[in-house]
């Protein structure tokens, strides 16, 4: 089968989250099951681009309202990650060094959209599934169907899968003009709440709408920043599958990112070795258990409960614990954090920033993973922490509910509480800390988590079967 992955992001080529590490492991794991799965993505300045080779695929030109753009669609050459990997350059709009946080963001991302299209139309076949990722390709399905420029495409499959759907991508009525000519019979497909909607949009014009947890599917009915009610409608279509993760990229034994490599046999010297070098470099206390924080520092992930949280905590247990985030985000959450620095010195540091080989060193060096998350369609790092041996310490919504057993239950191997809130959290470290005293029950934990499969392999099937199912 041939699938189109139309993303924003796709890991290493350009990542800010969870969406990149999936557009970036699911096609080479879709190829590996003998399909034809291709990525196109719009071309960033980022290292990747530059570290690789290109040929030019197509040459085209669109209009985005009146703006008549020329764009490129170039191919990696080597077939580097697995999957056939297309970038498209529009001069001035897309070929910047960030992926997103521009005040004209809806017309990228239109434009964007719109050469996808443009070129897709340009094929002598049709792809079997074009499969969009998030609100920068939502207005996709619709376009293939009621835009009269891109009839070719009307009759073939769309998948639409939300990664978060607390981003919407929300238009004016004044920017319809960006999109291009429909029959304007279906006008009302684009519109939600009086205004045009891209990512309701999407759930009403795609063959299937999938989000990336059962749970967080279950939760949108009740919690979805407005579009309850749509997905209740529309619950026929939608169906939640769990990510995957990439265990190439993800591995103890081989990480590149890693200068101490270890498995489930010396998972206890692996990880104080490694704990060493991060709690040196930070100056933190390499004896004592190591809780973390890696993500989005904004609401959604209650990142704003951590200084209160860090605080009580180190206060309760007499300064027996390190802590160590690494973040970036609101600044009125990124402040406090980088002042507790000052505050608790050799016992809480901080990295704001982006740094992905920091992020993988911390996997492996820390004991616990905090994730009080309001929000988490699925969550990544708990399953990325529990391969390398760290310890979930988990808000029971989403993703995280799906795949962190508290320990208190049968075979349990993390910590789940219930509430965004500094007292569940707070309450959470200090089991944990008696668990980091029992050595035998922390290593019957660690070997759990180690032996759990969330590979891409078992989940990649179940993408298989959407696709049979509508083509
Ligand atoms: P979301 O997509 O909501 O941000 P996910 O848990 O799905 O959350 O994915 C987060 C991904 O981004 C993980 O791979 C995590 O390691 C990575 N990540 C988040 N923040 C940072 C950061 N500051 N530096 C490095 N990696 C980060």
């Amino acid at each position: 089968m041939e699938i189109v992955h139309v993303s924003a992001e796709c890991y290493p080529v350009a990542k800010a989250g969870g969406l990149g590490d999936v557009v970036g492991a699911l096609p080479k794991y879709q190829c590996k099951a003998g399909h034809q799965a291709k990525v196109v993505m719009p071309m960033y300045r980022t290292k990747f681009l530059y570290a690789n080779e290109w040929v030019v695929d197509f040459k085209g030109n669109a209009n985005l309202g009146d703006w008549f753009f020329d764009f490129t669609i170039i191919k990696e050459k080597t077939n580097i990650l697995g999957f056939d990997l297309y970038l498209v350059d529009i001069n001035s709009l897309l070929d910047r060094d960030k992926i997103y946080g521009y005040e004209d963001d809806t017309e990228r991302f239109m434009a964007f959209q719109i050469a996808v299209l443009t070129w897709l139309s340009s094929w002598e076949h049709r792809p079997n599934i074009v499969h969009c990722h998030d609100h920068q390709t939502a207005l996709i399905p619709f376009m293939m169907r009621h835009c009269f420029n891109f009839k070719q495409l009307s009759r073939v499959s769309t998948v639409f899968t939300i990664h978060n759907a607390q981003y919407q991508g929300w238009m004016n009525w004044s920017q319809s003009i960006l999109i291009p000519e429909w029959d304007h019979y279906k006008t009302g497909l684009l519109e939600w709440n009086g205004g045009i909607n891209p990512l309701a949009c999407a759930i009403k014009c795609a063959d299937k709408v999938t989000t990336v947890s059962k749970s967080y599917m279950e939760e949108l009915h009740s919690d979805a920043n407005g579009l309850e009610a749509l997905f209740e409608f529309e619950k026929g279509k939608c169906v939640g599958i769990l990510n995957g993760i990439d265990n190439d990229v993800w591995d103890a034994s081989t990480d590149a990112y890693l200068a101490h490599h270890f498995s489930i046999k010396d998972v206890t010297e692996g990880k104080q070795q490694n704990k060493e070098i991060l709690c040196t470099k930070y100056g933190l206390d390499t004896q004592k258990p190591l809780f973390v924080f890696i993500g989005r520092l904004v609401g959604e992930k209650a990142a704003e409960i951590l200084p209160e949280s860090i605080a009580t905590a180190i206060f309760n247990t007499n300064s027996a614990a390190s802590f160590f985030v690494l973040g970036s985000g609101q600044t009125e959450i990124e402040w406090p954090l980088q002042q507790m620095v000052h505050e608790f010195p050799g016992i809480y540091n901080s990295y704001i920033g982006y740094n992905e080989a920091l992020s993988h060193l911390i996997y492996a060096a820390a004991d616990f993973l905090l994730m009080p998350s309001r929000v988490e369609p699925c969550g990544l790092n708990q399953m990325y922490a529990m391969r390398y041996g760290t310890v979930p310490i988990v808000r029971r919504t989403g993703g995280l509910k799906d795949t962190v057993v508290d320990m208190g239950d049968e075979n349990g191997y993390g910590i789940c509480f219930n509430h965004a809130s500094a007292a569940d959290l707070v309450y959470s470290i200090s089991r944990a800390a008696s668990v980091y005293q029992d050595k035998t029950q922390l290593k019957k934990m660690r070997t759990t988590m180690m032996q759990i499969d969330n590979s891409w392999e078992l989940t990649v099937e179940k993408y298989s079967n959407i696709y049979h199912s509508i083509l």
